[in-house]
Parts: C-alpha cells; structure tokens; sequence
C-alpha cells in the first residue's frame, strides 16, 4: 500500500489504524481504572515489564497510548508520554532526570511559569544557569562539569526571541548533553526539534496541538537521538534491555507513576480530536499573524513589532530555514503616550485573555499582567516595556482582524495625563 506521508493525513487516519475493537476511527475513552488479567502470570508479567499491557490508568489507558502515538507520529519521535497539563510534562521530567547538586542551562527567555519552576528546582539544589539561547556561545559558556542538560523553547513569548536551535543541538551532542525544545508555540506542524538533535520534545497539548481551548494536557517525546547510556542519572532498574528506552521509563516511573499529573482518557480523547486540524488552524493563524504584523509595523502608533515573519526580526533567516510558517505569537510597543488598555478595550475581536493557541484572537498588556509581580527592573532586562501588548493571533476572518485592529488604532487618542490637567 501507498506509504500515508502528509502530517494531516497521517494524524487523521491515526486512531483508525490502531487496531481497536469493531473499528471505530476515534480511539474509544477508556474509563476504567483498573485493568484485569486472566492469569496472575500475566498480571506480573506487565508489572515487570516483560509483557505490554496496562496496570493502572495513573500511569496509562488504550486511549492515552493512543494519544501518545499520535503525538510520536507527529514528531517522528520513538516514544511519547502524555500528563495533565505542559507543566506536568516539564516539571515531572525535570524532577525525574536532575538530583541535587546537578546543574542545568537554561533560555532566559521562557514560558513563565517554567521560569518560576526552575526557581523552586534551585531551592532543592539544583543548579540553574539562565542564558540569552539566542546566541549558542553565551551556553557554551555556561557549561559546567555537573551540566546534565539544556532547555529551550522554539520561539519565546512575549518577545518572540529564537533560540539558536542547530547550534545548541551540536553542540549538546558533542559534549553529550540532553537537548530539551519546547516546541508548544511551533506545534509539531510547524517545527519538529528532532532536525535540531534534541534528545526530548515537550509539547504543551493545551494550546495550539488541542486548539479549542477546552481542555489541557503535555507530552514529553523522546526523538531517539539521545544516547541514554551517556546519561548519569538512570536508575538502575531502567538500565536494561534497549538503551533508547531508558529516558522515557524512568520519566514514566518517576513522574507520572509517582507524581501523578496524569492526563485523563476524557482528555485524551478530546485532544486527538483537536488535533485532526492543527495543520488547517495554524495555516490560517500564521497568515492572519502575518498581516497584522505587516499592519502594525506600518502604523505610527505603534513604537515596535515582534514577529519572526517580519524582516526586521533579527532571527527572521533561521526562523525562516526551520519553520514551515512564523507562528502566531506576535507582540508589539505602542508609542507614548498611547494607552495598551484604551486600544485593547475599543477592539471587538479581541479577547482580553491569557491563553494562547487558541481559535480566537486573544490579547493582554505585559507589563502589568503576567510579569507585574517581578517589578521593572527583570522587565527591562527580559525586554518587556510598559506599552507591550502580546497577542495570539486566531483563526478569524483576516479582513474581519485586519479591521478590527486598523480601526481601533486609528481611533487611538494620545491618553491625557490626569497630573498634567
Ligand atoms: C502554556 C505553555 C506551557 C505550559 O503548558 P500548560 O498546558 O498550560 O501547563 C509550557 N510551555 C510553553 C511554551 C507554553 O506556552
């Protein structure tokens, strides 16, 4: 039979060709806890590892294993598991391979709350180095003799910064260190971190991979690339059989057996439907990001643009030579003395709202939002100014956005200083 290549293609024909029970083409929700054996024999042989089978829905279901081989395809990885959320993913995977007195670098241009998460890894003695990624030489610099592994995200949010990806893989090859992208606001479509030799891929399922906003889940895929026999910290009841497995079994045992985020067969299934689109959502969004960069940049209200897509971008050329599209994470300065909520407030379209990757278009003001509690100065030093607007662009109508956002900005008046009346 004709090999199913295209990336939509494969994803919804996937469940189908699972093999379920009376062919359904969905992968049925599993809501059972336990699983039964007829024998004890087989029940141990699970339990060992020796035979494949599931044992308790904490640590997966037919329809989670379903989900995380949808996600392998995706990612042309060897193995995925899925969580409850992307931070279940990060954190159980980080707290499953680093021990105390391990060091790890880091992009300082990250999700926040990966950022606040290494921040409590520190207090239990882990090392944290954070680097402009941008630039692979600033973590080159940063290797020490305890370095265990690199984390980067794809593209950054807010500032859209692009971590210099197939350098810092060669690099974490040469020297034998894990290589960790996130590559949540890429998406599988856009981008697969494995031509970037990263050893694990996490994904954020919550936003672009499901779409709708509905519901939450991460994933961890281990791309096969690693060598996990030069990694220091397996335990030695994963040190057997294939050396490809052993990241991934101990991030099963350690994380999602003894930590518990566990994504639900309810879930589950409800991102494998999002997912049968993401190729159709992300064409569309990218487009929309495009124009609406092209607007702002031409608008003399607006002081600066940050948008992989647009030339001026000073990563423009990579984004371009790695991604099938620039994404849809497109942030921007208003000019003083103009006001980020008078603009946000007047704009029909726009959801003032936190997530991203969602269908809709979704905006907020930085300064005074996500990053309000770490004060001016780490603002200034991440690059977030006072009149910074993030938005995530949706999948409307373009003329509709293109509107939306041209008027408003058009009826934009200078805001009025109370001191100065
Ligand atoms: C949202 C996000 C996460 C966390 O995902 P949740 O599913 O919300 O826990 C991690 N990384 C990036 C880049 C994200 O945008």
């Amino acid at each position: 039979m004709t090999e199913i290549k295209g990336f939509t293609s494969r994803i919804v024909h996937h469940d189908r060709l699972q093999g379920f029970a009376d062919g359904p083409v969905h992968a049925p929700i599993y809501n059972s806890v336990p699983f039964a054996y007829a024998t004890t024999a087989e029940l141990v042989a699970v339990f060992q590892g020796r035979a494949s089978g599931h044992a308790y829905a904490r640590q997966s279901t037919p329809t989670t294993d379903s989900l995380q081989s949808l996600i392998s395809a995706a990612e042309h990885g060897i193995g995925t598991l899925v969580f409850a959320t992307g931070m279940a993913a990060i954190s159980g995977t980080l707290l499953a391979l680093m021990q105390r007195g391990d060091h790890l670098i880091a992009s300082r241009f990250l999700f926040g709350n990966t950022h606040s998460l290494l921040a409590t890894l520190a207090n239990f003695g882990i090392e944290v180095t954070l680097v402009d990624a941008t630039d692979c030489a600033n973590v080159s610099a940063a290797r020490q003799a305890n370095t265990r592994l690199v984390f980067v995200e794809t593209i950054a949010n807010p500032g859209t910064q692009i971590a210099s990806l197939d350098e810092i893989g060669q690099w974490c090859t040469q020297h034998k260190l894990l290589f960790i992208v996130d590559n949540t606001i890429t998406s599988p479509y856009l981008f697969n971190p494995k031509n970037v030799q990263a050893g694990l891929i996490v994904n954020s399922l919550s936003k672009y991979f499901g779409g709708h906003g509905t519901v939450l889940g991460g994933a961890i895929t281990d791309t096969g690339q690693y060598d996990w026999t030069d990694y220091p910290n397996i335990f030695p009841a994963y040190r057997q059989g294939d050396a490809h497995k052993w990241g991934l079994t101990q991030i099963k045992k350690k994380a999602l057996r003894d930590m518990g985020g566990t994504l639900s067969s309810d879930g589950a299934y409800q991102l494998a439907v999002g997912a049968e689109t993401i190729a159709l959502r992300m064409d569309r969004a990218c487009a929309n990001a495009t124009a609406l960069a092209i607007l702002l940049e031409r608008n003399d209200k607006v002081e600066a643009v940050y948008y992989p897509g647009l030339a001026s971008h000073p990563q423009h050329a990579k984004a371009q030579r790695w991604f099938r599209s620039f994404g849809a994470i497109l942030s921007f300065d208003l000019k003083a003395p103009y006001d980020c909520a008078a603009l946000l407030d007047d704009m029909a379209l726009v959801i003032n709202a936190t997530h991203l990757g969602d269908n809709r278009t979704l905006a907020l003001p930085m300064a005074s939002t996500i990053f309000f509690e770490m004060g001016a100065d780490k603002r200034a030093a991440l690059g977030i100014g006072d009149r910074m607007i993030r938005c995530s662009v949706g999948i409307e109508d373009t003329e509709d956005l293109i509107s939306c956002f041209a008027e408003a900005l058009a009826r934009l008046s200078p805001k009025v200083d109370a001191n100065s009346q």
